[in-house]
This record gives C-alpha cells, structure tokens and sequence, in this order.
C-alpha cells in the first residue's frame, strides 16, 4: 500500500482513498468494434443501433434545488440554521453527482466487456460549454467524464479507444453512399440521403460513419496521415504502464469494486 488519504467532501462525508500498486491480468481484446455518437437526448447511439437515453439527474433534481437554495439563502448568515441548509444542499449536489457517476461507470464497465474497440468523437466539451443554452444539459450529461473512463477501463480490461476529429463530418455524411449533406439542422432527427434514397436515423448514420472510418483508419486500408483518427493508447500514460497499476480506490471507487478489493487484501496480507 503506498498512502490513504482522506478526504471531506463539502455535504461532510468522509472518504479515504487508498492507493496501492498490484499487478492486473494481461488486458483481453475481444468482441466487436463498435462506433458511438455522444449527445443530448440520447445521450449515446452505437453503430449497432442501439440507443441509450441521457438520464438528467441535474434537471430532475433542480425544482428540489431551487427550493433548498432559496431557503439557505433566507437563512441568517452565521446562525446555526443556515449551516443546515448549506448541508442540505450540498447533499443534494453530491446526490446528482453521484447518480451522474454510476449511470457513467455502469455503462463504460459494460461498453469496454463487450467491445474490443470503441469508436467515438472527439469532443471540445469546453468549447460546447460556452453555449449557455447547451451548457446545462452537456454539463449535465458528462461526456467528458465518460470518455475518460472508456480510455482507463479499457486499459484495464481490454479495449481500445479511437476518437475521430470532430471536424469528421459523421451526421451529414450518407453512411451508405458516402454523399455528404450540404445543409443537416440539429432538429432533423432522421433524413432521405438524396443520392441513394436510403432513409438514416441521424445518430445511427453518424455512429456508422465513426465506426467505419476508425477501423479503415487503423487497419492501413486507407492513406496513412489522412486518417482523422487519433489512437487514445499513450504509452506514456501512468496507469497503461505494463503490469503494474496504480489503482485508486474509495472516493474514485467504481465498477473495479471486487478487483479493487481483492488487491487490497493481497496488499494487507502482504503487510501483516
Ligand atoms: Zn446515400
């Protein structure tokens, strides 16, 4: 074991991360490569037609939020009653984030099983921030969080991650054809490619589209340096150093519980 630290979050939970070094198994690469658009209302679609809706915890939470907030403010600053409310809210924070995590842990952990390699977008999530209408509803959906965990867990178990440039034009390009759309709004949800008649569900099409050209990207069929995709695989990155992990535990506790555990008890074998 090499330190525990511990920490308090602002609604005063207590949590104590443990990091230790262990050795994980030799990462498996099995099952299939699967191309994924990130968004809003569904917040990923898979080239395999699958569509797992943005669950929203934030806009779920925010009547209940507003009223918490309103009544800490109304409280009078340094009496008892205030420091309460100021609990109470941050309660409520941390619950969102807390649903926001496990919705994202859950759904990394089963994509990086089930693949070999997955295919996504690469996202400027500041850059879409600064669109104060989108702000929320992209804070609120964590994308950023996700593709961290795709690159880590699939370090651990097995999985590659490809992002494509984000200038790729993956929605308006026909997945059939290749016809790229002049003109495509983010309200069409599903559009006729007016070369080949093929009818696309918007984010299955662009899902295919990421699919396809991170594989003919990276099997070399296609012209080397033209390739809009970059190979998330650093070996310069800590936690994909071979054979060894560090591996925090508690507070980033996730899906890794039982591993976690098992490597926790080896290390305090060792030490007793
Ligand atoms: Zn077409």
């Amino acid at each position: 074991m090499k330190s525990v630290t511990v920490s308090m979050t602002p609604a005063g939970r207590y949590y104590a991360s443990i990091l230790c070094e262990c050795d994980i198994p030799e990462p498996q690469y099995e099952g299939q490569t699967i191309g994924c658009d990130l968004g809003l209302k569904d917040f990923l679609v898979t080239s395999e037609g699958e569509h797992v809706a943005a669950p929203q915890y934030l806009r779920q939470s925010e009547r209940r939020l507003r009223r918490m907030q309103r009544h800490f403010s109304r409280c009078k600053r340094g009496s008892r009653g205030r420091e309460a409310a100021r609990l109470v809210v941050a309660r409520e924070h941390e619950h969102v984030s807390n649903q926001r995590s496990d919705f994202l842990h859950k759904l990394s952990r089963r994509l990086v099983d089930e693949n070999q390699a997955i295919c996504a977008e690469s996202l400027n999530v500041k850059g879409m921030m600064a669109n104060h209408c989108l702000a929320k509803s992209i804070g609120d959906a964590g994308w950023g969080e996700f593709l961290r965990q795709l690159e880590y867990k699939g370090a651990w178990y097995g999985c590659h991650l490809w992002q494509v440039d984000r200038f790729f034009p993956s929605s308006k390009r026909c997945h059939d054809c290749g016809h790229i759309l002049q003109d495509l709004r983010l309200s069409q949800r599903s559009w006729a490619c007016p070369e080949c008649g093929v009818v696309h569900d918007r984010d299955e099409n662009a899902a295919r589209n990421i699919s396809t050209f991170c594989t003919v990207g990276t099997t070399g069929t296609d012209t080397p340096g033209e390739s809009p995709v970059t190979d998330s695989r650093n070996p310069e990155a800590p936690h994909l150093q071979a054979g060894v992990v560090h591996r925090q535990m508690g507070y980033d506790l996730d899906d890794s519980f039982a591993l976690g555990i098992t490597a926790l008890r080896e290390v305090l074998g060792a030490a007793a």
